[in-house]
């Protein structure tokens, strides 16, 4: 079972990842994607979770695997149709997440109308961090965000440019899917995304919460 850990020795079990895409105008833009009214969700199994000290695996069945670097929160307590303004009693820490997307699937996918399931959904496709308690940080919209990938600076964005701010995800998401301790929030990508080969090596940073590393297989 995929667990992961809230500093310093709060053991959660993962229920289900909620994913929020499109949740920043410039990654919107280089994917020539359409803004949307309302978040676009989708979901992950928590098969999808990969601890740190794991390895990316490329799977055979897609040429074009792409990172996706986002804050990711962890629920603490259980969460229904919440109030945007309160959710910080609802959230136990945050973390850094890769949203790995399979996008060769995908784009096939939103040609034909199809979920995005696998795409999204394969296993690996949720490398995490450790959590940091809540308490920690001062301004969840106001934290740098940004990727290197084998040392070149990829993603470099702010969660202040996120269309929909952590409060307002929180109450749209829980108004639909009950969320429950264990389960995680990804909260969209900033622009830089693109492909992984085999040998590279991925440092994620968010400001207050730390950085992560992983090498893809
Ligand atoms: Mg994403």
């Amino acid at each position: 079972m995929a667990t992961v850990l809230l500093k310093p020795e709060n053991i959660f079990s993962v229920g289900k990842i909620v994913c929020v895409g499109q949740n920043y105008l410039k990654h919107i833009d280089e994917l020539s994607s359409k803004r949307s009214e309302t978040p676009v969700l989708f979901l992950k199994p928590s098969t999808a979770i990969l601890a740190q000290g794991q390895h990316i695996i490329l799977p055979e069945y897609s040429r074009e695997v792409h990172h996706e670097t986002e804050l990711a929160l962890l629920i603490g307590t259980l969460a229904r149709r919440i109030k945007s303004e309160d959710w910080r009693e609802y959230v136990a820490g945050a973390g850094i997440a890769l949203d790995l997307t399979l996008r060769d699937l995908q784009a096939k996918a939103k040609e034909r109308g199809l979920p995005w399931a696998v795409a999204k959904g394969f296993d690996g496709a949720c490398p995490i961090s450790d959590f940091v308690p809540l308490g920690h940080i001062q301004d969840i919209q106001n934290l740098s965000i940004g990727l290197r990938v084998n040392g070149i600076l990829k993603q470099d964005g702010s969660t202040s440019e996120m269309i929909f701010p952590v409060g307002d995800l929180l109450a749209i998401i829980s108004g639909i899917f009950t969320l429950e301790p264990g389960d995680i929030v990804l909260t969209g990508t900033p622009a830089g995304v693109g492909p992984l080969k085999s040998g590279d090596h991925l440092e994620a940073t968010i400001s207050e919460i730390g950085s992560m590393v992983f090498d893809v297989l």
